[in-house]
């Protein structure tokens, strides 16, 4: 719907502050309004345009208010904006969309972080049928250091749902701390079904999963090439990280993980993605910057 529009309809559309506030407030309340302090359903108009006042409490709730645009430093039409120019196929830096907007890079990359929130899986939809899984590690290379004892750099479980004709469907990533079966376990059986044919490589860490996953299949990754879709998601998600975003750090790693699993399990639906997006904002209970900083999981 959105990311189909030029830049320049895009700005035609949300032109001003009421077209966006009318925006949110459409999405904010499809499915009608609920006081959110008293639980009355019926309302009076706010203060601002597009706000709605408790007609029992008397709560009045902007139209922005509990999503990610409230109380910015910048216009309601720069942050529409930026979210558009986040569903271009790709996304955008924060040091290009400082300049873009026209706010500092640390406004902008701020706002990326809140936009980032949107991305987290729900959990809702676990991985079936067949389901790749495989580690890897980013940052640069560490003399000595070959394979899976890898000093600093990042370390991340994937798991790709391969369908049939060697299509790629769902793919999660999650950053974590080590290769052990404790770490590992738990959160494979947290994104994928019980009765999903899983299958890695001979690393040893993965030798019990037939415990908990009955289908579950070891075969030789002959250096990645028994497993091309696997291979492929991994230096998909390399390129993307380098390519826009050039570098990010360990404690906000699994932020941008979301993103890339986020943009590649949209990649056919990427004209909805901008309702998407605006729809987990209006829903979302947002972080405070403190607490986005504080995101060190
Ligand atoms: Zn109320």
């Amino acid at each position: 719907m959105f990311s189909t529009l030029s830049a320049f309809e895009f700005q035609q559309k949300f032109s001003d502050q009421n077209s966006c506030l009318q925006y949110l407030a459409e999405l904010k309340w499809k499915d009608g309004y609920v006081c959110k302090k008293c639980g009355c359903k019926s309302f009076t108009k706010g203060y601002h345009p597009f706000a709605r006042r408790c007609s029992s409490c008397r709560y009045d709730e902007s139209a922005s208010a509990h999503t990610i645009f409230h109380n910015l430093k910048f216009s309601l039409q720069r942050a529409f904006y930026a979210v558009f120019r986040y569903c271009k196929k790709k996304g955008i830096s924060s040091y290009e969309l400082a300049k873009e907007i026209g706010v500092s890079q640390p406004t902008a990359w701020l706002f990326h972080c809140k936009i980032q929130q949107t991305f987290e899986s729900s959990g809702k939809n676990p991985l079936t049928g067949e389901v790749h899984i495989d580690e890897f590690v980013t940052g640069g290379p560490e003399k000595g250091k070959p394979g899976r004892s890898n000093g600093k750099k990042k370390k991340t479980l994937i798991m790709v749902e391969v369908r049939p004709g060697s299509k790629t469907g769902l793919v999660y990533c999650r950053k974590i701390a080590d290769f052990k079966k404790d770490t590992l376990y738990p959160i494979i059986e947290a994104t994928v079904s019980k009765d999903a044919k899983v299958i890695t490589d001979e690393y040893p860490s993965y030798d019990k999963l037939i415990e908990r996953f009955p289908k579950a299949k070891q075969r030789k990754s002959n250096t990645g090439k028994g497993f091309p879709i696997l291979h492929q998601q991994i230096m998909n998600m390399k390129g993307w990280l380098r390519g826009i975003h050039h570098q990010c750090s360990d404690k906000h790693y699994q932020k941008y993980l979301n993103e890339y699993c986020f943009r590649t399990n949209r990649r056919n639906s990427e004209q909805y993605i901008f309702r998407n997006i605006m729809q987990r904002v209006v829903s979302i209970k947002t972080k405070t910057f403190k607490e986005l900083s504080a995101d060190a999981a």
